[in-house]
């Protein structure tokens, strides 16, 4: 199915508000194995709509989202109606279904706007819109169907979960779909042991795509092409080899999954962190009830903290830097033992954009894990700005410590 998207909208434009709608849709729609070919981001003008609308011709599926607000700038409804050719005219039931929502939140709308929102083109279906006032619009013309949906992303999003996705999956879905998240392996490595583990079979299509430094891989199927037992197989397949490297379906992320194997092996930990500034505590913090297995961090960010807090020998540091294998080790060192902890990570890097040595470059990040009968510390280099380094810099610290769990199966 060929489906195309056209968000209107000014703020859409000039950095004022943030597409969120093309992301949600994008989302929703690969959960039912259909995928947007194509999107067109126009501002409120009539031309630039008409446009829009031109270029999405011939399409099987073409959503417009946005401009059906009631003010002067909302264009979307009239000039679709424009578009395909057919009358707008008052719908009484929409009329007097905007007037019982807004009733029910004691809100008028002033009777003109009331009238703009119960706009319908001839031969529309009327998507019933429970949290907004614009309703959405479905409008079949030969072989094409064109929805008109409200911009806003609350009001968007259930009209989507409740009304479209429904109508869609019953009709459409030729794919199937399976998503694995794989943690701890970068992206060439995942992709490169997929392709080793299901050859060379012509009707699996693969994509990888890197979110939050764990490798998503969807492995999907067209129904029509038969040999329905072959996506199956080849998920068990994956399954089978990456183990407890993907990330568990109710585990959304790398932290959740370390809370997962740290309970589960009822231990607690604890981070010294230096150029994540308490990064890692934040994505632990994030996950509800890790109070059970993290404890709390150490953020020691000048060298003179790391031999306060964390005893880590100020020679040591002297002698090989706060950004060194020596000064993590000693950090682990200090966490497990001033803290009473069994289980940390500790990290030192450097973030940028100063501080760079031809020998300690920015981006070069030491990253380290301790558990019981175990510890490692790796140095590291990431690309990219002060961001992205501290970003990466705590998920390679958590990765580091989720490979020692799995490795580590045992309690400690
Ligand atoms: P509209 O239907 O054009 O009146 O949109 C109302 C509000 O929805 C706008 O003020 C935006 O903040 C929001 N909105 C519209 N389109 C999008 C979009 N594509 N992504 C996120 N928010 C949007
Ligand atoms: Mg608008």
């Amino acid at each position: 199915m060929d489906i195309r998207i056209i968000c209107v909208g000014d703020e859409l434009l000039s950095g004022d508000t943030v597409n969120t709608n093309l992301a949600f849709l994008g989302d929703r729609l690969a959960q039912i194995g259909l995928a947007i070919s194509e999107e067109h981001c126009v501002p409120d003008s009539e031309e630039a709509i008409l446009r829009a609308l031109s270029l999405c011709r011939g399409a099987d599926l073409v959503f417009v989202m946005g401009g059906l607000g009631p003010t002067r700038d909302d264009l979307t409804r009239p000039t679709v109606a424009k578009f395909l050719g057919r009358n707008l005219s008052l719908d009484a039931d929409v009329r007097a279904g905007i007037q019982a929502y807004l009733g029910l939140r004691a809100r008028t709308l002033p009777s003109d706007a009331l009238d703009i929102q119960s706009q319908v083109p001839a031969g529309a279906t009327v998507i019933p819109n429970r949290n907004g006032t614009a309703p959405g619009l479905l409008l079949q013309e030969d072989s094409s169907r064109w929805i008109l949906l409200p911009g806003p992303p609350r009001e968007m999003g259930p009209m989507v979960d409740n009304e479209v996705v429904p109508m869609l999956r019953q009709q459409a879905a030729d794919w199937d779909a399976v998503t694995l998240h794989v943690c701890c392996r970068p992206e060439s490595r995942v992709e490169k042991t997929v392709h080793e583990v299901l050859g060379d079979k012509h009707g699996l299509h693969l994509a990888f795509c890197i979110k939050h430094d764990n490798i998503m891989v969807r492995v999907s199927k067209r129904r029509s092409d038969g040999n329905s037992g072959e996506l199956p197989a080849a998920v068990a397949a994956l399954r089978r080899t990456f183990g407890g490297l993907l990330l568990p379906d109710d585990c959304p992320s790398a932290a959740a999954y370390l809370g997962r194997l740290l309970r589960e092996r009822g231990l607690v930990m604890a981070t010294a962190e230096s150029c994540t500034g308490g990064g890692i505590a934040a994505a632990l913090t994030e996950i509800p009830g890790s109070s059970e297995w993290f404890a709390g961090a150490v953020v020691t960010y000048a060298n003179e903290w790391k031999t306060r807090l964390l005893g880590v020998p100020a020679e040591t540091i002297a002698k090989h830097g706060a950004v060194s294998e020596e000064t993590v080790q000693a950090m682990l060192n200090g966490l497990v033992a001033n803290y009473d902890v069994p289980v940390g990570i500790a990290v030192s890097g450097i973030a940028g954009p100063g501080g760079g040595t031809a020998e300690k470059p920015v981006g070069t990040v030491v990253v380290g894990a301790i558990g019981p009968g175990w510890r490692e510390v790796r140095s590291m280099h990431f690309n990219g700005l002060r961001d992205t380094v501290r970003m990466r810099s705590a998920n390679a610290g958590m990765n580091l410590l989720i490979e020692h769990l799995l490795e580590n199966n045992s309690a400690g």
